[in-house]
């Protein structure tokens, strides 16, 4: 299986392919629509797309959005307009979302299956792979987009006996939720929530998570992702601290029992 955290600057895409030939895409990179000083810059475009191409992936199985918000979510529409989606995967969000509301339409367009879930939702993707839903409850619907972040889809991917927690953007109530709910959570590999956000990444959580590596999807930023103190707290816990600003597209394959890590910049793998 491979998996790779995709290099969209300040955003998340991560792209899962198993050992049948399923590819899945979790979140989607920011886009056009972005407030933030990003400009026309359209990740689904200019980076997912041509990435998926280079791989020779003409169709996704289902493409997960953690939430949705333009980091997450932007680059989706160029994404289910121009190849072959089967499912559409988002948290269920309890206000008006313009983003929300303009995907449902262009994924009823492309005939793109579209289904809210939350925690205990969970996809068996050929032999012996399986993403689910860790999080969130149905009960942590988010009332605005300032709090969707802790209503992020929190999924673990697992192979056999490697696993990867993709923890979207989730902050301290969401961290608090997901240690409460009893799931095991320690995992080989970690995507850090919220881009290593100084409000994300408690000690409890990187506690229970217990990971080997812990990969930062980041760009530049004025929200002073990821915080320096995140980062130790990571290092201190004896976890590999991995980010897509300094390594680029971080790649992971793995046969179920171990794994190999790199970052496409520095590609002497560790
Ligand atoms: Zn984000």
């Amino acid at each position: 299986m491979e998996i790779t955290v995709l290099d969209v600057g300040q955003g998340d895409s991560v792209v899962v392919s198993t050992p049948s030939g399923h590819h899945i895409l979790i979140d989607c990179g920011p886009g056009p629509t972005g407030s933030d000083d990003q400009g026309i810059w359209d990740a689904g475009k200019g980076t997912v797309l041509p990435y998926l191409r280079y791989k020779g992936i003409n169709r996704l199985d289902a493409i997960f959005v953690s939430h949705p918000h333009d980091d997450h979510m932007g680059g989706l529409s160029s994404i289910i307009n121009n190849i072959k989606v089967d499912r559409l995967y988002m948290p269920p969000v309890d206000y008006q979302d313009s983003m929300v509301t303009a995907i449902i339409e262009e994924a009823r367009e492309n005939n793109v299956l579209m289904a809210y879930i939350t925690d205990g939702y969970s996809i068996k993707v050929g032999d012996r792979v399986s993403i689910e839903a860790v999080h969130p409850p149905d009960t942590l619907k988010a009332s605005s987009t300032d709090t969707a972040n802790d209503s992020s889809l929190v999924l673990m991917v697992t192979y056999r006996r490697f696993k990867m927690l993709l923890a979207g953007d989730i902050e301290k109530l969401g961290e608090q939720s997901v240690l409460a709910s009893g799931n095991d959570i320690n995992v080989d590999v970690l995507k850090v929530p919220h881009h290593g956000s100084k409000t994300s990444s408690s000690p409890e959580f990187i506690d229970r998570i217990n990971p080997t590596y812990a990969l930062i999807s980041v760009g530049n930023n004025n929200y002073g992702h990821p915080s320096d103190e995140v980062m130790e707290r990571y290092r201190d816990s004896g976890t590999e601290v991995i980010t897509t600003k300094e390594a680029g597209a971080i790649t992971i394959i793995t046969d179920g029992t171990g794994f190999s890590i790199k970052g496409y910049i520095n590609q002497n793998g560790r």
